[in-house]
């Protein structure tokens, strides 16, 4: 079978991180990349370099640390912010300069002032520029959707004439409906020179639930490219659901067969690792990754999935990495029962940090017999802040192990940012250090420096 291949573009790191309460540190979105890239997606947008320090920094080190995957590092349409994105991806093996600009009358007209023309001069100058440093550009006109659709092919036609390689067409405002969305697509397929030449991408916006649906209409009208992040998050309602878009491809390809590189067995661990950084929980219903999106209650379904799981399964648990619940974790379990159950978590660890970590949880496990998920990342927490604060920290910190600013001061915080039981008993009691003075490094939050850039494609 020789079925079409998805770019897989993840924004959790930009777009994502624009979403109220999802701020990340450098160390934090390492960390995340790193995941990102084990997950297999194809494109990281680390994020938008000229915004912060901050941002900068976090573009560059992913650049540095990661080989396989493109790093694209947003900009506005102007020379200073292109030769910002292209300084902070220096040492990237595949980088990718992303420039934006809006195009839609309203846009223009209130928020740029300027005119159509100037606009079209701007996007074509910007791209020629970030071409001459860099062959991977991808241009998005921002709020696409809501853009004239003659003017829009002609600002495309414009950015592939100058070198343009991926033409993203953002469904800014979460506008579109998904018929709508694709016929734009294949309107554009129809009438821009030059188009065969470029991936066409996709970034649908959630304010009507319909980001993953456009987005779907978007691929089934040739778009080859979908911007996506992990658990949706992204600006106001969200972006396309990264997922929810690789599952339904998956799981249908009798109406959507294309091909990812997404390791599904990292999906739950990427979503947990992202909730438990942020300290932004996933709905409980959510779709995929969801505490609840394997669990069933009723008892004619529980008694048709004893019978045969399909009765009521679409996809099983283990092909997303949702753990297997019947894995109880208690003081016989092994090392390699509990390593397992934390790389679901999220968690990957060097030897002797596990064996940190294995010790505490045997001596746990002798008092509370049954040790949940939210246990076991509070005891993950505690040897964190533990290692840290210990003398052989060189060459650790940022590297596998999670940074001691994800070190949280209410542990609560921790079991519902992994989903479990609210009715634990409580977790900051079993570790015996609850008390223990964390070790503080400073977070930082520059979303006050990016309060001018908090808009993008
Ligand atoms: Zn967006």
């Amino acid at each position: 079978m020789d079925r079409p291949r998805i770019t897989i573009f993840d924004t959790t790191l930009r777009d994502g991180e624009q979403s109220p309460g999802c701020s990340m540190n450098v160390q934090e979105k390492l960390r995340l990349a790193q995941q990102l890239d084990r997950l297999g997606v194809d494109v990281i947008e680390a994020g938008f370099p000229i915004a912060s320090d901050g941002d900068f920094e976090a573009v560059q080190s992913i650049s540095a640390s990661l080989r396989r995957p493109i790093v694209a590092g947003l900009a506005r349409a102007c020379t200073g912010d292109v030769d910002r994105a292209w300084q902070a991806l220096q040492g990237a093996a595949h980088p990718r300069i992303h420039v934006f600009l809006a195009t839609s009358d309203i846009h223009l007209k209130y928020k740029l002032r300027i005119t159509r023309e100037k606009c079209l001069e701007q996007a074509r100058e910007t791209v020629r520029h970030a071409k001459s440093l860099c062959a991977d550009v991808e241009f998005s006109p921002e709020d696409a959707t809501r853009t004239d659709v003659a003017f829009l092919c002609q600002v495309v036609e414009a950015v592939i004439a100058v070198g343009a390689t991926t033409v993203n067409i953002p469904d800014t405002v979460g506008y579109s409906m998904p018929e709508e969305y694709g016929n734009l697509i294949r309107t554009l397929r129809e009438k821009v020179a030059g188009i065969d030449r470029v991936t066409i991408s996709t970034h649908c916006h959630n304010d009507l639930g319909l980001a993953v649906a456009n987005s779907l209409a978007g691929v089934q009208q040739g778009a080859r490219q979908v911007e996506c992040a992990i658990n949706g998050i992204g600006e106001r309602a969200g972006n396309a659901s990264l997922e929810e878009i690789v599952m339904a491809m998956r799981v249908r390809p009798d109406r959507y067969p294309y091909e990812t590189a997404i390791a599904g067995e990292h999906l739950y661990p990427s979503s947990q690792m992202l909730a438990e950084i942020t300290r932004v929980p996933v709905q409980p219903n959510k779709a995929i990754i969801g505490r609840n999106a394997f669990a069933h209650e009723a008892g004619i379904h529980q008694d048709g999935m004893l019978k045969n799981p399909l009765t009521y399964e679409i996809m099983t648990p283990q092909s997303v990495g949702v753990p297997d619940s019947r894995l109880v974790l208690g003081k016989h379990s092994g090392r390699h029962a509990l390593a397992l159950r934390c790389e679901q978590l999220g968690h990957q660890f060097e030897r002797r940090e596990l064996d940190e970590i294995y010790r505490r949880f045997v001596v746990l496990a002798d008092r509370i017999k049954k040790v949940q998920d939210s246990h076991l990342l509070e005891l993950i927490q505690d040897v964190a802040s533990g290692t840290v604060s210990s003398s052989d920290v060189t060459g650790r910190q940022g590297k596998k192990f999670p940074p001691a600013a994800a070190t949280l001061p209410f542990p609560r915080a921790v079991s519902a940012a992994a989903g479990a039981n609210a009715n634990d008993s409580h977790p900051a009691q079993i570790s015996g250090s609850a008390g223990q003075a964390s070790v503080s490094i400073p977070f930082t939050d520059h979303h006050s420096e990016q309060e001018d850039y908090l808009w993008g494609v």
